[in-house]
């Protein structure tokens, strides 16, 4: 089942989810419909927070596999990198992020098991490193904007070049902005944002 994402202004974002004590079908139910709602919109992880469930729970991508995490703990960051970032709870916005290059995250899977992954942005695995950082501090109530490079912020705004072809454009914007358009839901004119998530805005 693709379940509704919540959209920030929503307080559940901002909250610090619970540990997972026990992993039942209800659990392993909530997964599966994440990785659902995650592969709808296109997107490289997605928190439980994210869908309404303050757990700590999260699913993401290593290249084109889906994998599950359940109380998942960094236990190891390696180098630096600098990249854009978006979140499925944040369409239409754009910015930069400092991230650790590569992580190694340990946690539960959907049978209980525990399982390591060791993730770097790359070719083979996509953004896995950057999922996985980004992924974790929606747990702790913590959003991609909270690390952006504030110069960097931005909305994503569909235009045309000369040749008539397709392009996304910058506007810089400013977090308070940009949740004063959520809440008011004036947002930019053609902003870039995928037809299931515009349905949340439209609400
Ligand atoms: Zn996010």
């Amino acid at each position: 089942m693709i379940l509704l994402i919540r959209i920030w202004g929503d307080p559940i974002l901002t909250k610090k989810a619970k540990a997972v004590d026990r992993i039942t079908a209800k659990e392993r139910q909530l997964i599966a419909d994440m990785m659902e709602t995650m592969e709808a919109a296109d997107g490289a992880g997605l928190a439980a927070p994210q869908v309404g469930v303050a757990q700590r729970i999260f699913v993401f991508r290593i290249g084109e596999e889906m994998h599950a995490l359940i109380n998942p703990k960094i236990t190891l960051r390696e180098g630096k990198r600098v990249q854009p970032e978006g979140c499925l709870s944040i369409p239409g916005v754009q910015a930069n992020v400092e991230r650790a290059a590569r992580v190694v995250i340990t946690g539960r899977d959907e049978r209980n098991k525990t399982v390591e992954y060791e993730c770097e942005d790359s070719e083979e695995q996509g953004r896995a490193a950057s999922a996985a950082q980004h992924e974790l501090d929606h747990l702790d109530g913590v959003l991609f904007l909270d690390r952006a490079q504030t110069d960097t912020i931005s909305w994503l705004i569909e235009a045309e070049d000369e040749e008539g072809e397709e392009v996304i454009e910058m506007l810089e914007t400013s977090p308070q902005e940009i949740l004063q358009a959520y809440k008011t839901r004036r947002l930019p004119r053609d902003v870039h944002i995928q037809e299931m998530l515009w349905e949340r805005l439209e609400k």
